[in-house]
């Protein structure tokens, strides 16, 4: 007799397993891309557990996913003899969602109006196992750890809690089997017990899996059906561009990105020669959900000679490339590799300089040849990318070239820095901006005044980082940056000026005594009245030192306590 404990789903798993059983996905062959992508990541995962750890004792002679169909009993069976779940992994991975972000996920979904925006969005999530429960009522699953004896039996119905119980004869690597949804069974577009159906599925969405995908064929008369690999198991990175159609590349995107939605662009790199190494990467189509969390991951997958080596190799690319998704496979690494040792790794310093170019010169490009492309990759990360103006210094010209900012010229559209120069007056030798909160408190500011009235443009820089970038960069195209409410702004001819300067003579003389009346009463809130040639309506303004922190980065050290 063995005990079966009933356990609950942790609440935000129990919201998105509603969605999943009211199935608001339109297309539910998906499911099984997630099942195969997970038994695939298990496969990948035992082989290189088994190579660094000699004594693991687990079988990998014959590494595989199986694919069972069963139209008598309607359930579709989906095996792998990968690494396995522990009892804890089982309630820890599948009974609660892990993900950061996953809590204001919900409350977006909660507030989105209409179905069209909840289909967006849930599409930016990517339900994995859960997806089962579009097309099962029930799902079973057994595993055995590699390396263990006792095997673990989950079950649920999706509905708020599992059952799971430890097993005695259960194979190594983990089943899941559907029991499909009898709503299902006569629409032949949900004929999940078909294997013409499932063979045209994995075709689909999982070809470039690399490891064999098997299922029994048709059987002729009298004779037992064959077992048939599926699949093509090519690695995709490895075949030449021209034979890899963009279908294929998507659907490979969303194996290595756990993303629902296509991507926004791919990448392919070659290396050959001495030190060989292919890469495939993809700008995502959106910015993930912890782009700004403490706990984000990322880095792309590292792969040697074909063989998965880590999740998330953060060496291989920059925090500001952070939402970079895809594969890096070289050649000449050893497969004992650690993320120790990867960090001094000068092949791996080498291949993520490349990969940084390419993917900045990637984006260069979309600029020109597709400008809506470019201003969703913006729109989604410019706020990420402009993270590297602070931190790679051997890439800032080409991260400011590829930059884009909201500018007083066109309220709708944002500017490139090269466009702004080219519109900059005769005799201008700055690119001004203001920072601030907001747009409007920026456009309203007194500060703005004087350069409307002259026709200059400015511009409205509202992000955190904005603050910070803006001191540390020196210039753009031989032009420096200069903060239109900081020191004394120029923005007279050299006859005015003299002008300028007979009547502020006379000013002075007239206000004098109001200037030290006013310095008096506002004694140490202030260094210094003076009048200002800057402001044509409103009658005051507070302008900080030109080496004095702006009021928002005043407000941000001020915040934290400095
Ligand atoms: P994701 O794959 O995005 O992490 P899933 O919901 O698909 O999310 O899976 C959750 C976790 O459950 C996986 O990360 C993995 O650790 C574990 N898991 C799922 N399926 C398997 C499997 N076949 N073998 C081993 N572990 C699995
Ligand atoms: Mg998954």
């Amino acid at each position: 007799t063995t005990p079966i404990e009933t356990l609950e789903f942790q609440s935000e798993a129990r919201q998105l397993l509603q969605l999943m059983i009211h199935s608001i996905y339109s297309n539910k062959d998906t499911f099984l891309r997630e099942l195969v992508s997970n038994a695939s990541d298990a496969l990948d995962k035992l082989r290189l557990e088994s190579y660094r750890d000699k004594d693991l004792g687990a079988d990998t002679s014959d590494l595989h996913i199986a694919l069972e169909t069963d139209a008598a009993e309607r359930t579709l069976t989906v095996r792998d003899n990968g690494i396995g779940m522990t009892r804890d992994e089982v309630v820890a991975l599948i009974g609660t969602i892990a993900k950061s972000g996953t809590a204001d996920f919900l409350t977006k979904l909660k507030e989105a109006k209409d179905s069209a925006a909840s289909q967006d969005l849930i599409g930016q999530f990517g339900v994995g196992f859960y997806a089962s429960f579009m097309v099962a009522d029930k799902v079973t699953l057994v595993t055995r750890k590699a390396g263990t004896t006792e095997g673990v039996r989950w079950e649920s119905t999706g509905e708020g809690t599992y059952t799971i119980e430890p097993v005695e004869d259960a194979p190594q690597g983990t089943t899941v089997t559907l029991h499909l949804k009898p709503e299902d069974a006569e629409d032949h577009l949900y004929d999940y017990t078909s294997p013409a159906k499932i063979r045209e599925i994995v075709k689909k969405y999982s070809d470039f899996i690399t490891w064999p995908i098997r299922m029994a064929g048709e059987a002729a008369e009298g004779e037992e059906p064959k077992t048939e690999t599926v699949n093509s198991m090519k690695a995709l990175w490895a075949r030449s561009s021209s034979e890899v159609t963009e279908a294929e590349y998507h659907e490979f995107y969303k194996h290595v990105s756990h993303d629902w939605q296509d991507p926004l662009e791919t990448i392919r790199l070659q290396a050959e020669g001495t030190f060989e190494y292919q890469a495939l990467l993809f700008l995502p189509s959106h910015a993930p959900m912890d782009l700004f969390l403490r706990e984000r991951k990322r880095g792309v997958q590292l792969y040697v000679k074909r063989v998965f080596i880590m999740d998330d190799c953060e060496s291989l690319v920059p925090e500001y490339l952070r939402f970079v998704k895809g594969v890096v496979d070289a050649q000449d690494l050893s497969l004992n590799v650690s993320r120790e040792i990867l960090q001094q790794d000068r092949q791996i310093q080498l291949i993520r300089r490349r990969l940084v170019k390419k993917v900045l010169s990637t984006v260069k490009t979309m600029m020109t040849a597709d400008a809506e492309k470019y201003a969703t990759f913006w729109r989604e990360f410019g706020r990420a990318v402009k993270e590297g103006l602070l931190d790679d210094f051997e890439n800032r010209e080409a991260i400011l070239e590829i930059s884009s900012f909201a500018s007083t010229h066109d309220a709708e559209k944002p500017t490139s820095l090269r466009e702004y120069v080219e519109r900059m007056k005769d005799g201008q030798e700055h690119i001004y901006f203001m920072t601030g909160e907001s747009r409007s408190a920026i456009e309203n500011s007194p500060h703005m005044e004087a350069f409307r009235a002259k026709g200059y443009e400015v511009l409205v820089l509202t992000d955190p980082i904005d603050e910070m970038w803006v001191d540390a960069v020196p210039g753009f195209d031989g032009k420096q940056f200069q903060s239109i409410a900081k020191g004394q702004v120029d923005l007279e001819s050299d006859e005015d000026k003299k002008a300028t300067e007979v009547a502020r003579e006379q000013q002075n003389k007239d206000f004098e005594g109001l200037l030290s009346w006013m310095g008096t009463a506002l004694g140490d809130d202030v260094k210094e009245v003076r009048l200002s040639s800057r402001l044509t309506t409103s009658p005051a303004c507070i302008v900080g030192d030109t080496h004095d922190l702006s009021p928002t980065l005043e407000k941000m050290y001020r915040a934290m306590g400095q």
